[in-house]
């Protein structure tokens, strides 16, 4: 398969068109930023970590019945995609308190939660990516029904189940972590965009060490060397 025009470009990945109408190609970049794009990097082959990461996630989501825009990886930062709709919903599952449920309500960090939390964020960079309950979300018209909304966060709690236990098995706890979805070409819901440490928290079981975008947020270095130690840990049982 072969890239042809841009089509879009986010802030981790390129986007091209294919020769085939019904697939994308997605190249993971090497930039890293955080809080709204207000803070920048650069990691080389950053890129190519996330894509053997996010490649080998959506295997095994795959392999355990949920459905994924993923079809292969055609080089070490490229893969192939379907197409997709996109549906503007960050879908977040939180496992452990951290990052913005700690500011936003006082909820000492590290504190696990008594049941998965599911939320709601609004995929729009010009007013920062705000939470948005169910209501806000039909009034956007972001999702078509309630249904749709349940369906999102039914695939959000069954997906935090396997890569809990993936993890797990790995030494490294899922604090939380952001999925996007979009609908396929038969209107069905499937899972789209990355799963990686620039959009889940993994910390080491046994040292509480942070292996994921959290290094480069809060200045904390080897950002590299944490996802190379992810890919290791997921390729090595
Ligand atoms: N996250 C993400 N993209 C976003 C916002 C959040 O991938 O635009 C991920 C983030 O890496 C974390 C989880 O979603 O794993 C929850 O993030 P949180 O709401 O705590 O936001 P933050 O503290 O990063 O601002």
């Amino acid at each position: 398969m072969e890239k042809k025009e841009l089509l879009y470009e986010g802030k981790g990945k390129k986007i091209f068109l294919t020769e085939d109408e019904n697939f994308l190609i997605a190249e993971f970049k090497d930039d890293l930023t955080a809080f709204d794009a207000v803070k920048k990097g650069f990691e080389k082959g950053k890129g190519a970590l996330n894509c053997q990461i996010s490649s080998e996630l959506f295997e095994l989501l795959e392999k355990e019945g949920i459905p994924t825009h993923y079809v292969k990886r055609l080089s070490d930062s490229e893969m192939v995609i379907k197409k997709a709709e996109m549906i503007p919903i960050e879908v977040v599952v939180r496992n452990i308190a951290t990052g913005s449920l700690t500011k936003r309500l006082g909820i000492p960090d590290g504190t696990k939660l008594p049941f998965s939390l599911v939320e709601f964020y609004y995929k729009n960079d010009d007013l920062h990516d705000p939470i948005i309950n169910d209501e806000h979300a039909l009034i956007l018209e972001l999702a078509e029904s309630e249904s749709e909304l349940e369906e999102l966060k039914r695939l959000g709690r069954e997906i935090n189940v396997i890569l809990k236990s993936f993890f797990d098995q790995r030494d490294l706890i899922l604090v939380d972590f952001k999925l996007e979805f979009g609908k396929d070409s038969d209107g069905k819901i499937i899972l789209a965009d990355e799963i990686s440490p620039d959009s889940c928290r993994f910390w080491d079981k046994n040292t509480g060490e942070k292996l994921d975008k959290d290094r480069f947020r809060q200045d904390l270095g080897n950002v590299k060397l944490a996802y190379e130690e992810v890919l290791k840990r997921i390729l090595n049982k």
